[in-house]
């Protein structure tokens, strides 16, 4: 991932002056939305206006509190399980992906079925699916009962073992060390998983790395841009929900390089005046199934109290847009690749 390291001047730019403290906002880019979370929400938008309400959807389509709740109230309707929804209704699979187990359970009930999974999920997916029958025992790197785990784990339950972290390592018991490999989910800890890898590998010499990252673009870029700012800031507020597995490492991320504090919000409203104690520069920034209206809010809370125009920290750009699931593009008669708006274009490269 080519991290561009460009950093905006101060916009407000006045110096502080006598003994006055100068507070200050550092603003992470890239932040909030990624392409497979665009991708998805837009999945949801489109079958609600094309097919009209109710659209079932399982589980959480992203991991967002705000974006459910606005969803529920345009007509989506949010299940745990696909017993929940009425036979040969239209359900769509969220971001995180589900398990072969879950397509059969669907198309016994006759269900329309939308597939918003990520496409960098079903190349994890794809991965496991290759090493299985190629007859490796598959460490899975990621957290047990997170939806996108058990959908990867699912599709070769029988060669797949999750590796909560590092600690977890001296437990694992393989049939032959000799063939064994490990991927990821794609939302943790850069430099968690390394560790992780680094304690499979002294008790797996032969242990296969996976054939390209498995933690995503955006999940990298984003920890790579709270790392700048959390050498400069004394807090750091990430704007994400407690489910959000991307967003709770940025928390992690941030106090491990530098941050005095780190906190996540769901909304501006949970941000609290102790925190500001002896405060001078705030760094902000969102995980990747944050829209930005939440992010702002809590920019115009730091207005309030007397913090400057933000000062954006980038570390990457990002251009990366996924096509619309195709039954969806093909009741909507766009074109394979075609179609207006984000996420209905082509699939491209990210810098
Ligand atoms: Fe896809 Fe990464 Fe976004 Fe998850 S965080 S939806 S894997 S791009």
């Amino acid at each position: 991932m080519t991290a561009l390291e460009t950093t905006t001047a101060p916009v407000d730019g006045a110096a502080p002056t006598g003994g006055e403290r100068r507070k200050q906002v550092l603003l992470a880019a890239p932040r909030g939305y990624c392409a497979g979370v665009d991708r998805a929400v837009e999945t949801v938008e489109r079958a609600l206006e094309h097919y009209g309400a109710p659209v079932y959807v399982r589980k959480e389509i992203v991991h967002n509190k705000h974006v459910v709740e606005v969803l529920t109230q345009r007509g989506a309707v949010f299940v745990d399980e696909t017993d929940q929804v009425p036979e040969g209704a239209r359900l769509v699979f969220s971001a995180h992906g589900v398990s072969p187990a879950v397509r059969e359970a669907a198309a016994a009930r006759s269900l329309e079925t939308l597939d918003a999974t990520c496409p960098l999920v079903t190349k994890v997916h794809r991965e496991a699916v290759r090493f299985a029958r190629d007859g490796y025992s598959i460490l899975l790197v990621g957290h047990e009962g997170h939806e996108e785990v058990e959908g990867t784990a699912g599709e070769a339950p029988d060669h797949v073992t999750v590796v909560d972290s590092p600690d977890a390592v001296d437990g694992i018991t393989v049939p032959d060390p000799e063939r064994v490999v490990w991927l990821s989910q794609t939302t943790l800890s850069v430099d968690e998983t390394m560790e992780t890898v680094r304690r499979l590998r002294q008790r797996f010499p032969a242990l296969a790395d996976p054939p390209s990252d498995d933690i995503c673009y955006a999940t990298q870029n984003r920890q790579v841009a709270v790392k700048k700012v959390a050498a400069r800031a004394d807090l750091v507020i990430v704007v994400g929900s407690a489910n959000s597995s991307n967003s709770v490492r940025l928390v992690e991320v941030a106090l491990q390089n530098g941050a005095t504090s780190s906190y996540r919000v769901d909304k501006a409203s949970e941000v609290q005046d102790a925190w500001f104690e002896g405060v001078d520069v705030v760094g902000v920034t969102s995980g990747a199934s944050v829209p930005e209206i939440l992010v702002d809010d809590v920019l115009a809370d730091l207005a309030r109290r007397g913090y400057g125009e933000p000062e954006e920290v980038r570390t990457a750009q990002e251009d990366l847009v996924f096509s619309l699931p195709r039954e969806l593009r093909t009741s909507l008669g766009l074109t394979p690749t075609g179609g207006s708006g984000p996420g209905a274009g082509s699939a491209c490269s990210t810098s």
